[in-house]
């Protein structure tokens, strides 16, 4: 029997040490030593962008979004249903009303075609959101915002280095976010950034994420914030993986073939879409979706998979069936059938980059197996 495969392992081969070993010699251990600006500097180049501010987490960079945009009481913002909770949550956090729409069946992002029948005169903005490794359809959201004068808040958590026709993800919005969790392209254990073009949005988001003290007074408060600052620890790393970024999409991209190319024969499963008009995918997870009838649901598959030392995760699971949603009245006769299939339906397998290419031939003849 082989070792767990688990679903994700970093990999901290290059100079996370050394960074580490520098904050350790000189002290610097919080969000005031030097590498925190370096990796908010170096992070905001790579995405083509002017300003970056690290906070501790992804989640959190997208409380702080929202509240720099002002969004606020009867503010209705859009966004896919098929996500993290971080996404509704931080609408709802606001005081403002999430408005949810479908997944495509292909790329399990965002169908943009649905867009413009949820705008309402109370409408702020779209939160539009990556999924899995392919970009969200920019183009029209783009447009949609110009006409009805919407905010774009991007959250790019999942695709660090994908790009839309060539252009950044993390370069559309607004305001987008990062999340640096060790599943994502750049770790820095929990972490997160914020970036925009826009000075004042990005002092904002400087001053949130530091409980709004103020440069003069700084006990004196205007607006409440929060301490959501990342640490140079944290930030070391951070800097440490941005080097490797390159070769980690590379990477990426070479175990999401690998995965496609043992697993295409199988006719009882949806795979990863490979690209589309505007990007090849990046294969942040390798996710599947099952059309097998043996298997009633993907906790089924999920549990098979553990008997044979896989880790695996099951897809999102959609906002609008989330009980603690219903409680606050949301969402409560709403159905989004590609989201309540796939969620039902859908795990991602191993593709962490620490993966190796036995591992990756061995989980696949497990599928193989399974779903022959
Ligand atoms: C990972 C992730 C986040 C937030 O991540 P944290 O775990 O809070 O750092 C936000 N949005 C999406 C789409 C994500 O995948």
């Amino acid at each position: 029997m082989s070792d767990f495969i688990p679903v994700n392992e970093p990999l901290l081969i290059g100079n996370e040490k050394k960074y580490l070993e520098e904050c350790i010699d000189t002290g610097w251990i919080s969000s005031e030593g030097p590498f925190v600006k370096k990796f908010e500097i170096e992070f905001a180049k790579a995405v083509n962008r002017k300003y970056g501010i690290s906070v501790c987490n992804g989640s959190v960079a997208l409380d702080v979004a929202v509240t720099a945009l002002g969004i606020g009481p009867s503010d209705e913002v859009i966004l896919p249903t098929f996500t993290i909770i971080s996404c509704a949550s931080a609408i709802v956090r606001a005081g403002a009303i999430p408005v949810l729409i479908d997944v495509e069946k292909n790329t399990w992002n965002i169908n943009v075609e649905q867009i413009e029948a949820k705008i309402t005169k109370r409408t702020k903005a779209i939160m539009v959101v990556h999924i899995y490794g392919l970009p969200v359809d920019m183009n029209p959201v783009l447009q949609l915002a110009e006409k009805y004068d919407l905010f774009i808040i991007e959250d790019a958590a999942e695709v660090i280095g994908q790009t839309y026709y060539n252009k950044p993800c993390g370069s559309f919005g607004d305001i987008s976010i990062f999340s640096f969790y060790p599943n994502k392209h750049v770790t820095t254990g929990e972490g997160g950034m914020v970036v925009t073009d826009n000075e004042e949005l990005s002092e904002k988001c400087r001053s949130l994420r530091n409980l709004c003290f103020q440069p003069q007074q700084r006990f004196l408060h205007e607006e409440l914030g929060w301490n959501f600052r990342l640490s140079n620890i944290q930030a070391a790393i951070g800097v440490a993986q941005l080097e490797q970024l390159d070769k980690s999409i590379i990477r990426k991209r070479e175990i999401g073939m690998r995965y496609l190319n043992n697993l295409n024969k199988l006719s009882t499963v949806q795979l990863p879409q490979l690209k589309t008009d505007f990007a090849e995918n990046i294969f942040w997870v390798f996710g599947i979706v099952s059309i097998d009838e043996k298997y009633p649901d993907s906790v089924s598959i999920i549990d098979i998979l553990k008997t044979k030392n896989i880790g695996t995760r099951p897809f999102f699971w959609p906002m609008h069936e989330q009980p603690v949603f219903h409680k606050m009245g949301l969402f409560q006769n709403e159905s989004h059938p590609n989201a309540e299939n796939i969620a039902r339906n859908g795990f991602y397998i191993p593709s962490g980059l620490a993966i190796t290419d036995d591992q990756i031939d061995f989980v696949s003849e497990i599928l193989l197996e399974l779903f022959d």
